[in-house]
């Protein structure tokens, strides 16, 4: 794209994320990828030969927990030099300028929590989270050192559970119910980085659509969900957000 088109495209969205009440981002592994987070397809380095059966499922985690706490530890490891890009921080920018803003991510790596993001729906939990098998509780994983125990409840001393939702596991249905409530509502939604055909991607985005929302795909590549936008942009979050971000501002001093 010339960098004319390139401008006159940000300008446009800019535009309409400015006009929109509320403003709904839809948010893939392609963001975490520029953190230099590999996209979660199965177990490699250590763990590889295992199958991801054995490593983040229900049956798995009944069957032999310490294992599973083992993965799950050894997945935060890789974790914890991972900083958030220009995109999440222009995520966050955007949120600032509009009066509503839902962010619906399914990236598990907490770093639109560790860029300020305020108003997140984690479709698929959080591998920095801990949670009680009992009570629900969640409390924030402690980073430093290896495996001990199974960590404990501070309130009902049941075993706590990585955060993230397992293979075979039901999305939060609290989730799923907020972030379609929001596809409905919104009059801008942002699609970035995320190819998937399967719910929930695609079906937010044709919600947003039918409900007369303006749809941007940002991404790279040509997705399955290309057909159903109003507007592509190839190219990625980290250089497309902030320049979103940057127009939105210009137009407000204009
Ligand atoms: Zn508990």
């Amino acid at each position: 794209m010339a960098a004319k088109a390139i401008d006159d495209c940000m300008v446009a969205v800019a535009d309409r994320l400015r006009r929109a009440q509320h403003v709904c981002c839809l948010i893939g592994a392609g963001i975490s990828a520029e953190s230099g987070i590999p996209t979660f397809r199965g177990p490699d380095g250590f763990w590889a030969g295992r199958s991801a059966f054995d490593l983040a499922t229900p049956e798995a985690f009944a069957r032999d927990p310490e294992t599973v706490w083992r993965f799950c530890l050894w997945r935060r490891s890789q974790l914890v030099t991972k900083r958030p890009n220009a995109g999440h921080h222009a995520l966050v920018a955007i949120e600032r300028l509009v009066p509503q803003f839902t962010l619906v991510t399914q990236n598990v790596d907490g770093l639109h929590r560790a860029a300020g993001s305020a108003n997140i729906l984690e479709l698929h939990g959080n591998l920095m989270v801990d949670r009680c098998t009992a009570c629900a509780l969640e409390t924030q994983a402690a980073t430093d050192g290896g495996f001990e125990t199974i960590p404990i409840c501070p309130e009902c001393r049941a075993m706590m559970r990585p955060g993230v939702v397992w293979f075979g596991e039901m999305l939060s249905l609290d989730a799923i119910q907020k972030a379609d409530a929001a596809a409905r509502s919104c009059q801008a939604m942002l699609v970035v980085g995320t190819s998937s055909v399967v719910h929930p991607a695609a079906g937010l985005a044709e919600m947003a659509r039918l409900h007369g929302a303006f749809t941007v795909e940002i991404n790279p590549e040509e997705t399955p969900l290309s057909r159903i936008m109003n507007m592509c942009i190839r190219m990625p979050a980290g250089e497309a957000l902030p320049a979103i971000v940057e127009a939105m501002n210009s137009s407000d001093r204009g």
